[in-house]
């Protein structure tokens, strides 16, 4: 199993547009961050978790050859937006595609792409198929290939999906997380969840909230991602970090 990191910025995206601040300013690539979103591969099978409106650039920088599933963890913008740009393998692949949601957000993606689900018959608009998971019951794809365990966390006051696969878990968008997902959170050797910056958000957890979250989760490494322009300098803020935690950058791989 591989996993790279498409774009691991928050909802605007690292440069912020117009930004003089001295992370939007940076000439690190590591502080030039996309909307949030990764890559997994498991044998011949390619996932993406979330389509960002960054999905068109983060397919041909990865270069991500072939997509057989989508998991969306829910439905705000930075998320969702880049659905249309799923045509490309539509065509080469010859097959629509499955993206795997809760029912709630499978009901948002449907009002805002209506022209992709209202049945119509203008050809060459993308072919998606929604399936909705039930958000505490694992699933599995590809004639059981693959099982995953859907990890409800809360955004704020919207509950949301992380995803477990294997030893592996992948949060984003987290404020808590409920007691009863802790327990499916046991024993992994890597996870990723979100660290928004240092002050307090209503729907976001701090980077202190963060590494309280992973020290409990105690994962063997833990990956901060959906990081904004506020959390400081990579080459400054990385520093703070305990020894198992690390920022992720965009295109960072790692094998598990
Ligand atoms: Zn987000
Ligand atoms: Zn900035
Ligand atoms: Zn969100």
């Amino acid at each position: 199993m591989k996993i790279t990191f498409l774009g691991t910025g928050t909802s605007q995206g690292v440069p912020v547009i117009g930004c003089q601040c001295p992370v939007c300013q940076s000439t690190n690539p590591l502080d030039n961050r996309l909307r949030v979103s990764s890559w997994i591969e498991i044998g011949d099978k390619s996932l993406i978790i979330d389509m960002t409106p960054d999905f068109r650039y983060q397919m041909l920088r990865a270069r991500v050859p072939r997509i057989d599933a989508v998991l969306i963890t829910h439905e705000h913008r930075d998320h969702i937006g880049g659905l249309d740009d799923i045509r490309p393998y539509n065509f080469r692949q010859e097959q629509s595609i499955n993206i795997y949601a809760q029912q709630r957000v499978c009901d948002e993606i449907v009002q805002a792409y209506q022209y992709i689900f209202k049945k119509s018959d203008y050809p060459g608009i993308p072919q998606l198929n929604l399936v909705p998971i039930a958000e505490n019951l694992p699933f599995s794809l590809f004639d059981n290939q693959i099982t995953i365990q859907p990890i409800p966390v809360m955004h704020g006051k919207l509950p949301i999906l992380g995803y477990r696969i294997g030893d592996f878990a992948y949060l984003t968008d987290v404020k808590t997380i409920p007691e009863s997902s802790f327990e499916l959170l046991k024993g992994l050797k890597v996870l990723v969840t979100s660290a928004l910056h240092q002050i307090e958000h209503h729907s976001h957890a701090t980077l202190d909230e963060a590494i309280a979250i992973a020290q409990r989760i105690n994962a063997k490494q833990t990956y901060f991602i959906h990081m904004s322009h506020y959390m400081g300098l990579h080459s400054e803020v990385s520093r703070q970090l305990p020894a198992n935690i690390q920022f992720a950058y965009d295109m960072l791989s790692i094998g598990l």
